[in-house]
Formats: structure tokens, C-alpha cells, sequence
């Protein structure tokens, strides 16, 4: 039976980790950081995500400013909204929850944050500065993967680390802290030949896909350490990862659940963008 890689317990502690240097940090500086949560529409998973966003600052001792735009609301007034947000000092990382509606251009929302302020490591400044190997605001999700391997000593360096997914937000940036970190990375896809002979060569198999347990025991090779970052409901309403966990965890040596698993540290990392945001800005290393 695989060790479970418990995301739930670290993202815990690392929160408090979090709270600890923001009552310290701001008590110095005076201010406390802030993050400012955009969301345009009422999407209910949006809400749920924003909700969690803003209570996990508050529980950290950051201040979220939350901002509601209607469902039809224009570019125009989202990028004003974003401008305002760059400008204030207040305002150390700006988060604009996604998906957008359909009548607003990603890209050029997404490019309008500040660099320093993207604490969700979206804009192309940041994307750039992790692909040529340079410090960054590093996406939440992939960060969060990297700090759970770390945690569990899993050895990174010179392993085989298969990601099933190439996503902006998932599946590209985790390939890249995996190869910052020294793995020898292969990137699958939809249009990938023999998905399972791939994936049963990595010691680490990173699951980013969105498709409801499509990762059987047959696709990880005995012992290796299986990431699942997807999130879905299956035919009976359950939420589920892409790796069917009661197989998977007969044959690998650890594994992430879901949920509990990788959910609950992209918000701890969000929480440390924000912070290490703050500290640039304020000059605090
Ligand atoms: P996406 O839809 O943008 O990308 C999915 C990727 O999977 C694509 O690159 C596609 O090529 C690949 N893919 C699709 N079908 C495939 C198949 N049959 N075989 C191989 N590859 C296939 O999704 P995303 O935004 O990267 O998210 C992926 C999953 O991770 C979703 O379930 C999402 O909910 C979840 N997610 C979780 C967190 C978290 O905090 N845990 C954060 C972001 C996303």
C-alpha cells in the first residue's frame, strides 16, 4: 500500500507557517499584505473557489479586497478594475478567477496584471522568467505539487517524471519546475500514442488531465509516486481525481488523494505568492 502524500495536513501547516510570518512581517512594516479576488458572473465553482480564497487570507492575517463584477460587465471596466488594483499599495497580488465569460479575451486580461502583483504566476513576464529559470511568481498549482514532493523527500533529481496534460495553468508550468528541479520530463497529451506504456516509465507521474479516474494501475509503474491534480465529479456525483486511487495505490509508492491532495496546497501557495509579493514590494527579503 502506497504512503498518502496528505495535502490537507501540509497546506495546515503551512498556513500557519504563513500566519506566523505575516503577524511578524507586518508588525515591522506596518501593514499587512492584501490580495485583491476579481470575479466577474456568478459561476457556483468560482464561488466556492473565491469564498475559500478569501477565507484562507483572513485565517493568515492578509487582507482580501473582494471585487464583483456582473456576468456582463465589459472588458473595458474589468481592465479599468485591474489598473485601479495595480496602482493601489494596498493591493500586493491581484487575483482574477477564471474562467472569464465568453465576450472577455483571457490573454489580454490575464496580461493586464501587474507582474509583480500576479500571484497566480499567469502573466507572460512570470511564465518567461520560470521557462529561462529565473525567480518568479510560480503558478499555485504546480507549486504546490513541487512543495509536496520536497515534503515527502521524494527524490526528484535525475527521475523519469511523466505529466499527463499540457494546460497553461497545470500541465506546462509543473513541467518546467520539474525540469528546474532536475527530472527528465516527458509531457503526454490528448493526442499522445500508447498514454499507458508512457506513463508506466515514470517514478513520478503527474495527472493533470480532468477526466474522472481515467488513470488505471495499468498506467503506473510498481513503487513510482502518482500526483493526481484533477478534480471531477464521476457518474454517481463523487468527487474524484484523474487516477482511480483504489488501484492506484495497490502499485505506486505514494500517492496524492482527492480530495486532499493537491486541492488544498494551491491555496496554501497562493497564501506564499501573496507574502512573497508583499516582501518584494516592500523591499523585505
Ligand atoms: P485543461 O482542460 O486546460 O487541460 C487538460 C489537458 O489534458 C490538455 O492538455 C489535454 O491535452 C489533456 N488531455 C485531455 N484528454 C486527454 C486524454 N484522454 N489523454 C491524455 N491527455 C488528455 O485542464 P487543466 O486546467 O489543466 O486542469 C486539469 C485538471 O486539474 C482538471 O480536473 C482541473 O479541475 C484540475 N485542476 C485542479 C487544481 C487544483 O487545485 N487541484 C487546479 C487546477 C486544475
Amino acid at each position: 500500500m502506497a504512503t498518502i502524500i496528505d495535502g490537507k495536513a501540509l497546506a495546515a501547516k503551512i498556513r500557519q507557517e504563513i500566519a506566523n510570518e505575516v503577524n511578524s512581517v507586518a508588525a515591522a512594516a506596518g501593514r499587512r499584505p492584501g490580495l485583491a479576488v476579481i470575479q466577474v458572473g456568478a459561476d457556483p465553482a468560482s464561488s466556492v473557489y473565491v469564498r475559500n480564497k478569501k477565507k484562507a487570507c483572513e485565517e493568515a492575517g492578509i487582507v482580501s479586497f473582494g471585487y464583483d463584477l456582473p456576468e456582463d460587465a465589459s472588458q473595458e471596466q474589468l481592465l479599468e478594475l485591474i489598473e485601479a488594483l495595480n496602482q493601489d499599495e494596498r493591493v500586493d497580488g491581484i487575483l482574477c478567477q477564471l474562467p472569464l465569460p465568453d465576450h472577455m479575451d483571457e490573454f489580454t486580461v490575464l496580461n493586464a496584471i501587474r507582474p509583480e502583483k500576479d500571484v497566480d504566476g499567469f502573466h507572460p513576464v512570470n511564465v518567461g522568467l520560470l521557462s529561462t529559470g529565473h525567480k518568479s511568481l510560480v503558478s499555485c498549482t504546480p507549486a504546490g505539487v513541487l512543495e509536496m514532493l520536497k515534503a515527502y523527500n521524494i527524490e526528484i533529481k535525475g527521475k523519469r517524471c511523466v505529466i499527463i496534460g499540457r494546460s497553461n495553468i497545470v500541465g506546462k508550468p509543473v513541467a518546467q519546475l520539474m525540469l528546474r528541479e532536475h527530472a527528465t520530463v516527458t509531457i503526454a497529451h490528448s493526442r499522445t500514442v500508447d498514454l499507458p506504456k508512457i506513463c508506466r516509465d515514470a517514478d513520478i507521474l503527474i495527472a493533470a488531465v480532468g477526466r474522472a479516474e481515467m488513470v488505471t494501475a495499468d498506467y503506473i509503474k510498481p513503487g513510482a509516486t502518482v500526483i493526481d491534480v484533477g478534480i471531477n465529479r464521476n457518474e454517481q456525483g463523487k468527487l474524484v481525481g484523474d487516477v482511480r486511487f483504489e488501484e492506484a495505490s495497490q502499485i505506486a509508492g505514494a500517492i496524492t488523494p482527492v480530495p486532499g491532495g493537491v486541492g488544498p496546497m494551491t491555496i496554501a501557495m497562493l497564501l506564499k505568492n501573496t507574502v512573497q509579493a508583499y516582501r518584494q514590494a516592500r523591499g523585505i527579503l
